[in-house]
């Protein structure tokens, strides 16, 4: 095991856990995990025990852990200066504004926060003010799907599309509405594809002029919903909607939290459909996870009407840490290894390996539908296949269970506001190898 040995004993951490630590999104009733150190795709608990770390963390280490390279960015970064802010500029900054605009392939400002939360709350000021000052102040509505889940700050979770996430925490922020997602196993308009006219893009229409064209400031959408179940829309989906938002001029903010740097097969996933987004979210797998950044990519244009001189027009938005030196340093030295390492082009070979071997799985009576982006993927269970009810939570925890037991951590979620958390997900790092691609089938199979 490497890294640093505890000083405590397990059972002496485990109470200090228990007294001082309070659990995300968890009720802290059982044992948890407790993880010291990781090492290319696998992390190694207090016992010595090693996982192969199949959610990439919380979907976000893309290549992998014990970069020394990373580390050493951030030791000299940190040596360098402790801190200055964004409303100046610094060396790290510049670099990655470039890096990330020559990723995303167009002409965008990068806007530095800390977290996917605040990278969508960010892009949601910037589109009201955006109307604001282009005299179309009454546009302060944003559509979103239900399933949807982009983050946890009170703007972030009105557009989540959970609201079994939402609950006793409301009431939210005003002017957030929710359309179905594109889910074509159960697709929430009864119809199938091909000859479904692709009414789940198609009901943008009709839900602008339902709230008014001229109410609506913002589409956010992922560019395939993952934390809500992995739901793939279909390949014309993304076009269309894009589509739908130039008839009304309304943005198109498209969250790539997740499925942004390479998780997609593409550089982002909105290049998976072709289309170009007005504002891009990105976090996660900007820094691998290995210090906390986010950035909100805003298109040029929509950037020079905050440029204006009245003391207003300007973005009054700051926050302390966001574009820290040594998060941008980090993401700087993340996406050089991205880039050396080929590990877009490698995310693609991996769902593609993953796949061969997964899709095995749908012979069992439990496997409803395998949906893959890139290299993630959703495994929906069922009770039965023909009645698609979803498994009970037992099954699905029993399937979780067995693989840690084999040493595979993998996730499950779903639609928690019908109480089915019946899809299995999986998430690994970029490099991940054959040899580690069979060791999960092995597992899951
Ligand atoms: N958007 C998406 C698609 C996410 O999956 C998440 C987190 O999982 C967020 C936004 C929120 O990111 P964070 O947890 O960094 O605030």
């Amino acid at each position: 095991m490497s890294g640093v040995k505890p000083a405590f004993t397990k059972e002496e951490l485990l109470e200090k856990d228990r007294n001082y630590v309070w659990h995300h999104i968890s009720p802290h009733n059982d044992e948890p995990l407790i993880v010291v150190s990781g090492e290319g795709c696998w992390v190694t608990d207090i016992d010595g025990k090693r996982y192969f770390d199949g959610m990439s963390g919380l979907w976000c280490v893309n290549v992998g852990h014990g970069r020394e390279e990373i580390a050493a960015a951030a030791y000299e970064q940190m040596k360098t200066i402790a801190y200055s802010p964004l409303i100046q500029s610094h060396v790290p900054a510049i670099q990655l504004a470039e890096k990330i605009s020559s990723w995303l392939e167009g002409d965008y400002r990068i806007f530095f926060s800390n977290s996917g939360s605040d990278a969508n709350e960010v892009a949601f000021k910037i589109a009201r003010q955006y109307y604001h000052q282009k005299g179309e102040g009454t546009r302060h509505k944003f559509i979103s799907r239900h399933r949807a889940y982009h983050g946890n700050s009170m703007g972030a979770l009105s557009a989540t599309g959970q609201s079994q996430r939402k609950l006793k925490y409301e009431p939210l922020v005003d002017g957030f509405e929710h359309v179905p997602p594109p889910y074509c196993y159960r697709c929430p308009f009864g119809k199938s594809y091909s000859s479904c006219n692709i009414e789940c893009a198609q009901i943008y229409d009709s839900i602008i002029n339902w709230e008014g064209a001229e109410s609506v400031a913002g589409v956010i959408l992922e560019p395939v919903i993952t934390g809500g179940g992995m739901i793939v829309p279909p390949p014309e989906y993304l076009q269309i909607v894009r589509e739908i938002c130039d008839k009304y001029g309304i943005l198109l903010i498209v969250d790539e939290v997740i499925c942004g740097f390479g998780r997609s097969g593409e550089k982002f996933g909105h290049h998976n459909y072709g289309v170009t987004p007005d504002i891009v979210t990105m976090a996660k797998g900007l820094t691998s996870a290995y210090s906390p950044l986010s950035a909100t990519a805003v298109r040029a244009e929509l950037y020079e009407s905050f440029r204006g001189k009245d003391g207003i027009s300007h973005f009054r938005h700051v926050n302390t840490f966001g574009g820290n030196q040594v998060s941008c340093a980090v993401a700087l030295a993340n996406l050089e290894i991205l880039e050396r390492e080929s590990l877009v082009e490698r995310s693609a070979y991996l769902g593609q390996q993953l796949s061969y071997r997964l899709n095995l799985l749908l012979d069992h009576p439990n496997v409803g539908d395998i949906r893959f982006f890139g290299s993630a993927c959703g495994i929906e269970m069922v009770e039965d296949q023909i009645t698609k009810e979803p498994a009970s939570a037992d099954k699905v925890l029993q399937v979780v269970q067995a693989c840690k037991q084999q040493g595979l951590l993998i996730g499950k979620n779903g639609d928690t506001v019908a109480g089915f958390v019946n899809i299995l997900t999986l998430c690994p790092p970029l490099i991940t190898s054959d040899e580690e691609v069979d060791f999960i089938a092995a597992a899951l199979i």
